[in-house]
């Protein structure tokens, strides 16, 4: 009830044009791809009117819980959550109910808590489908000998996506792997073997060094499943290390999301083979319409009612439609579509 008076004095007396503030809690400033989601939320939020608060975390924890409280005593009228560990957000999001602040999670789906309103992110389990696709297209494994050498990295084990990304991953390679045409020689398996804590790029990197000494002696690496931009780095740092891209080491195919400029980039070396694009404009544009929707006191659109159950509840969602990238497509994805101007990509 404070909080609503709150918010009607300064809406009245100071913003009488604004439509309501947003607060934007988002993770970190590491991968562009926040930075440009925060970027294009900001944009498309004040063109219709609002006012926003974005805060981002530093990837920690506390500093995002602590930013959502200070948004709900603040007196936003909407919450867009890109959360760091989905499952951490509970006491947070009870204090936004009973303010009768409306919650959006975005991107990734926070758990564990009942005060989740919708969703907005990408079909996830069709990112780790188009990821695993496209692995098998760079192995060209309809016509490879075999048994091709791969290996799996999963994202980090606080996010609820990396479970989507690996398991839609898993439905395309594992029939594979069963049959015999690919092989895991480290025999690793699961998100909790495969997982990278906090999606670190160094962590992957030292991870793919230790599967290197203790699994590749005697044979070489042919591909690696990647879940996204950042440990892609890693990996390819680490096999660039011990020879791979040089001489008679080709480069393993790897995979990859988020199309981050120094992956194109990479791409564009035959350092990476794919990643897959998520366009941040239209995951931004889907939020503001829900936002506008909830304050108007109408249904926003959504478009799945099944598969995002936080543990709580199933979180109505609005999912959005990833597009995988190699080279052969990337400048009519990314340049021809103005997400990305060439000289950025050069
Ligand atoms: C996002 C990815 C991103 C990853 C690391 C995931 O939740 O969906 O786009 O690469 O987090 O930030």
């Amino acid at each position: 009830m404070a909080m609503a008076l709150g918010f009607s004095f300064s809406s009245s007396l100071t913003q009488a044009a604004s439509k309501g503030m947003v607060g934007i809690a988002m993770p970190s400033k590491v991968l562009a791809r926040w930075v440009n989601d925060g970027d294009n939320m900001v944009k498309q939020f004040q063109a219709a009117g609002y006012e926003t608060d974005i805060q981002y975390a530093g990837d920690d924890v506390a500093t995002q819980l602590r930013q959502i409280e200070t948004m709900v005593l603040k007196g936003v009228n909407v919450l867009v959550i890109a959360s760091i560990d989905g499952s951490a957000l509970s006491s947070a999001l009870q204090l936004a109910a009973d303010s009768d602040i409306k919650v959006i999670a975005y991107d990734r789906l926070i758990r564990d808590s009942a005060n989740v309103d919708y969703y907005a992110t990408f079909d996830n389990y069709q990112v780790g489908v188009y990821q695993a696709n496209s692995l098998l297209k760079g192995l060209d494994i309809e016509n490879a000998k075999g048994p091709l050498n791969i290996e799996v990295f999963g994202g980090s084990p606080d996010d609820n996506n990396a479970y989507f990304f690996y398991n839609g991953a898993m439905s395309v390679l594992q029939p594979l792997i069963d049959e015999g045409k690919l092989v895991v020689p480290s025999g690793q398996f699961g998100m909790d073997k495969v997982g990278t804590l906090f999606w670190d790029g160094a962590t992957a990197q030292a991870r793919m060094d230790n599967l290197l000494s203790a699994f590749y002696t005697d044979k070489k690496v042919d591909g690696v499943l990647s879940p996204n931009d950042s440990l892609a780095i890693g990996v390819i740092s680490s096999l660039k290390g011990v020879g791979y891209g040089s001489g008679d080491m080709p480069m393993p195919i790897i995979t990859g999301q988020d199309a981050e400029i120094a992956n194109i980039k990479a791409m564009q070396k035959g350092e990476q083979y794919s990643t897959i694009f998520k366009d941040t404009r239209d995951l931004a544009a889907v939020t503001v319409k829900m936002v506008d929707a909830i304050l108007k006191g109408e249904q926003p659109e959504i478009n799945d009612t099944e598969t995002y159950d936080n543990g709580i509840k199933v979180v109505p969602s609005y999912l959005l439609k990833p597009i995988a990238v190699t080279k052969d497509n990337w400048k009519e994805i990314l340049l021809d579509s103005g997400y990305y101007t060439a000289d950025q990509l050069k």
